[in-house]
């Protein structure tokens, strides 16, 4: 469904995704992991062209991403992206942050896009809080949001970068217990975390990155248990 064929990417000098190589299947939950600087949000970013590429290839669901234009923004709108920091409109409401995407880029009518927002707050757990203004929200709760946000757009790939990073230790769980729920429901996922515990249970496939370049993929047991390269027993004998 995403597949990154030898993508390249500079930062000036800075040679930040080397030959990067990576498929992932429909339904197959990617989590990405490594040291601070590996390139693991440029990763994610180049996914849906927030960071245009060097050289390489990268395709959803077979379609090459082209650099412009029409074709992109459709692309894009497969391509569902939650972040660290919510990134909610701060001054509309919980409602209309989940419902904006789907009437202003899709043309679904107001009415219907306000139905289905309400179904996915309701799956995420925030149905309460549809009226509030997302200042109103706990920082666990605004990331739910995000997430509903997300899946508004009828994604066929969600991206998430750091999505619990920003959050107090108690509301880590509500939102990793969300992402564990879209896993088993079949999305398709990439996730950058260092939630190693949301890793064992949700991955299909972990693949650790280090400065630049992807040194090592497996299944959560192999990866953790018996990690083959130098670097990646480093990194973890680091984190526990
Ligand atoms: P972290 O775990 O800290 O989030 P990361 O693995 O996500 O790290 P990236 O954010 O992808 O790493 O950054 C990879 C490298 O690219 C870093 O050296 C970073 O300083 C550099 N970099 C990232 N974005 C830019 C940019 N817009 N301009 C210049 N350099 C950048
Ligand atoms: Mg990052």
């Amino acid at each position: 469904l995403v597949e990154m064929n030898g993508v390249n990417k500079h930062f000036g000098d800075l040679h930040v995704l080397k030959d990067i190589d990576l498929t992932v299947t429909r339904g197959e939950v990617v989590v990405v992991i490594g040291p601070s600087g590996s390139g693991k949000s440029t990763l994610c970013r180049t996914i849906n062209r927030l960071e245009p590429i060097d050289s390489g290839e990268i395709r959803i669901d077979g379609v090459p991403l082209p650099a412009e234009g029409k074709e992109l923004a459709r692309l894009r709108a497969e391509v569902g992206m939650v972040f660290q920091s919510f990134n909610l409109f701060a001054h509309k409401s919980v409602l209309e942050n989940v419902c904006l995407g789907p009437v202003k880029v899709k043309g679904i009518k107001p009415k219907e896009a306000r139905e289905r927002a309400m179904e996915l707050l309701t799956r995420v757990g925030v149905a309460d809080q549809a009226d509030k203004l997302p200042a109103q929200l706990s920082g666990g709760q605004q990331q739910r949001v995000a997430i509903a946000r997300a899946l508004a757009m009828a994604p066929k790939v969600m991206l998430f970068d750091e999505p619990t990073s920003a959050l107090d230790p108690e509301m880590i769980n509500e939102v990793l217990d969300v992402m564990t729920a879209l896993a088993r429901d079949g999305m398709t996922m990439i996730v950058v975390t260092h939630e190693m515990g949301f890793a064992r249970r949700a991955a299909d496939r972990v693949v650790f990155m280090d400065e630049g370049r992807i040194v090592e993929e497996a299944v959560p047991e192999e990866f953790f248990g018996n990690p083959r390269t130098a670097r990646a027993q480093d990194f973890l004998s680091k984190l526990l």
